[in-house]
């Protein structure tokens, strides 16, 4: 039986660690592809989210206080919202959507008159 000598198995030994390297940076190729994708989704996210805050000025949108007329301003807090007067402090419940918040107040505020 012949003997095979480590000079002439070298060639099989390249390869096969040619090969490992292949496969993980691949794999970190994919998870790196992934990680990618996931920031670009939370950044169009936020993106979406500064524009709303940039070009709506909510207090612009308000009525004044019913009580005093004071002018009022929406706060955000957690995920949700209020107004409150910079006044008297009168102030409304939390609600989820600053729009819907918007439209409660300034209705109310039309009832009231
Ligand atoms: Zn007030």
């Amino acid at each position: 039986m012949k003997k095979i000598s480590f000079i002439e198995m070298l060639p099989y030994f390249m390869s096969i660690i040619l090969s490992i390297i292949l496969i993980i940076t691949g794999v970190n190729y994919l998870k790196v592809k992934d990680d990618m994708k996931k920031l670009q989704a939370e950044y169009d996210e936020l993106q979406t989210l500064y524009d709303e805050c940039k070009t709506q000025n909510y207090s612009e949108d308000l009525d004044p206080c019913p009580i005093c007329g004071a002018s009022v301003k929406l706060f955000p807090i957690n995920e949700s919202f209020y107004i409150c007067c910079e006044n008297c402090n009168l102030r409304t419940d939390y609600f989820d959507s600053r729009k819907d918040l918007i439209d409660y107040w300034n209705k109310k505020h039309n009832e009231d008159c």
